[in-house]
């Protein structure tokens, strides 16, 4: 390919809704262009990087034993209906009706419509185990569409799922699929780890994501990690053990106080001079539009999506302040923030973290305006039946399997595998003849890749203030010549030579025989992310060019013959 002939539309500036490296990165170098927010145009280099990841993933799913299929991009209400799910998706689910009335939408994913397919295929155990997968545009409307490729609203993925007879099945297929996803991810140049997670809308019992670690600002994951075994953990599924600390509010007798104006906690461990550790916290979320009481101890976070699953809702959030005052009016007491307890709320949903059970002569708020109970007691004051685990981990805290100290970091969640065990089989029906006769609905399993997302991904590891240092395995080209000043001939005449072998030896290669300035063409180069740059400038006179790697920086003068052996050597590694 010549330069002056590439598709590519570099700008000068990244474009002002670029808030993260790869975002800026790909539309600067002119990989995508925007449509509309959160849809983008893989343009020819781009196209040519998701295509190698597309490759690498479709050798090793089918090196794991996973069968390509194709499935519609639009999907009709009724199988969506029979999973439960038309209801309970939500607003990312793009819902359209077609020009007979009929109400469809826009694949997100697809459990129902492969859960179909099995379930008329896949009739007898003998039939299985089988893992199906296609790499196919999906279709969210997420509610902030950012990042560029990292949350769009349309992008590629792959998903796959697997039928087995029975949950043995299911955990042999699971390793297998992670073992597959480690070389993927090996192969596209980026490290991962591989973290527990909350199963989410899709569901299911046990999963586990793909992460890339990262220190820029893209990670949107919190990552809690333990240094000394193999505990790692996405924010909403860690769990940790809590150091030491006062948990007995050492009051001799409960009884209401005064606590004018302690609408924080800060504010009432000041007035009471106690720690919050003695303090149990009651916060009013609004889960599927019902109120809802969380409790934990004082010093600690609620991970919401814990207390979500605790409740069995598919949305929550925190209440608002006149929420909070028409739960209180109905109630019928006056109080507000800071001041909020379980007293007399006996038919509003109330979970307790596991905290709270540790918690003796406490502090609680009890729905009065300038008031809270010293001294409290579990059985005694406060009633609670049921302790679930709902709080955030912090770093610092004590791992739960080993005893040492957590840490967090950032990452960005480029896959995963589920075991979705018989929660979309059994309401489908989809089931199979085992071997004794019997009709059972299969085990499930599905695990996804994020196509687009893993090539902004490899941006968010691999750049510079320059621009992007694609790993060789998924460059869109491998090397890029560059004839320093193209009105000298002999530059000219030997970086076309050079171009012409690599050509020839079937290397990835662009010649950039534009008429430019030396800087803007390394510039640009840079910008790309060529692995490999061939520089032919004035020492071609002694007979040598220039060879820079992108990754590293290095540079090594050498013969035209030299340069292009290393390129083949790299090429083929
Ligand atoms: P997230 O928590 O980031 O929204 P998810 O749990 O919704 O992801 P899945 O439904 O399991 O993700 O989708 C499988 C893979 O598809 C994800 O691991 C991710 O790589 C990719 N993916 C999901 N949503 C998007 C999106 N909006 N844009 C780009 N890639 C996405
Ligand atoms: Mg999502």
């Amino acid at each position: 390919m010549k330069m002056s002939k590439l598709f590519v539309q570099t700008l000068r500036e990244f474009p002002s809704d670029a808030e993260v490296v790869s975002h800026k990165m790909l539309a600067r170098a002119g990989y995508i262009k925007k449509l509309a927010p959160g849809l983008y145009s893989f343009m020819p280099l781009m196209w040519r990087v998701l295509k190698k990841i597309e490759t690498i993933v479709r050798e090793e799913m089918d090196r794991a034993g996973a069968q390509e299929l194709l499935t519609p991009f639009v999907q009709p209400k009724e199988l969506w209906e029979e999973s439960g799910r038309w209801e309970a998706y939500g607003k990312e689910l793009m819902r359209v009706i077609d020009r007979h009335d009929k109400e469809m939408c826009l694949a997100p994913t697809a459990e129902e419509v492969i859960t179909a397919i099995a379930r008329d295929g896949l009739k007898s155990y003998k039939n299985l185990p089988c893992n199906i997968y296609q790499i196919q545009d999906k279709f969210r409307d997420e509610v902030r569409p950012r990042y560029g490729l990292l949350r769009g609203r349309e992008f590629i993925m792959k998903d796959a799922y697997s039928f087995d007879t029975d949950e043995a099945g299911l955990e042999k297929e699971y390793q297998n699929m992670a073992q597959a996803y480690k070389r993927i991810f090996e192969r596209c140049g980026l490290e991962t780890k591989m973290v527990q997670s909350d199963s989410g809308a899709i569901g299911g019992s046990v999963s586990h994501e793909f992460m890339v670690i990262t220190d820029t600002d893209a990670g949107e994951n919190d990552v809690f990690y333990c240094e000394d075994c193999d505990y790692s953990a996405n924010s909403n599924h860690a769990v940790s053990k809590l150091p030491p600390a006062q948990t007995d509010g050492g009051y001799s007798k409960a009884e209401v106080v005064d606590t004018p104006n302690t609408t924080s906690i800060e504010e009432l461990c000041e007035f009471l001079k106690i720690p919050a550790t003695v303090i149990l916290k009651t916060l009013v979320y609004i889960a599927d539009k019902k109120p809802v009481l969380a409790l934990i101890r004082a010093d600690k976070t609620v991970e919401e999506t814990k207390l979500m699953n605790a409740v069995g809702a598919m949305d929550i959030r925190i209440a608002t302040a006149p929420e909070i005052e028409e739960l209180m009016i109905q109630k019928g007491f006056n109080a507000a923030k800071g001041f909020i307890g379980p007293k007399g709320m006996d038919d509003v949903t109330i979970v307790a973290d596991e905290t709270v059970k540790d918690l003796k002569n406490f502090v609680v708020g009890i729905n009065e305006a300038d008031k809270h109970l010293v001294g409290a007691n579990l059985g005694v004051d406060v009633n609670i039946d049921k302790f679930v685990d709902i709080r955030l981990v912090e770093a610092g805290e004590i791992c739960p399997q080993c005893g040492k100290k957590l840490k967090v970091t950032q990452g960005i969640e480029v896959g995963n595998i589920f075991k979705l065990g018989t929660k979309y089989s059994k309401p489908m029906n989809a089931v199979f003849t085992d071997i004794d006769g019997k009709s059972k609905p299969y085990v499930m399993g599905c695990y996804g890749i994020g196509i687009t997302r893993t090539a902004a991904a490899a941006i968010e590891r691999h750049h510079d203030d320059f621009g992007i240092k694609w790993p060789m395995a998924i460059a869109p080209y491998h090397v890029i010549v560059v004839p320093v000043n193209v009105k000298d001939e002999l530059q000219t005449s030997t970086a076309q030579k050079i171009y012409d072998e690599l050509l020839a030896k079937g290397v990835e290669v662009v010649l950039d025989d534009r008429d430019e300035r030396a800087g803007v063409k390394f510039k640009d180069a840079d910008l790309i992310g060529f692995p490999y740059r061939i520089n032919v400038g004035k020492t071609i006179k002694d007979g040598n060019v220039e060879l820079k790697n992108r990754t590293t920086g290095e540079t090594e003068i050498l013969t035209p013959e030299k340069a292009v052996e290393k390129i083949l050597e790299v090429v083929r590694a």
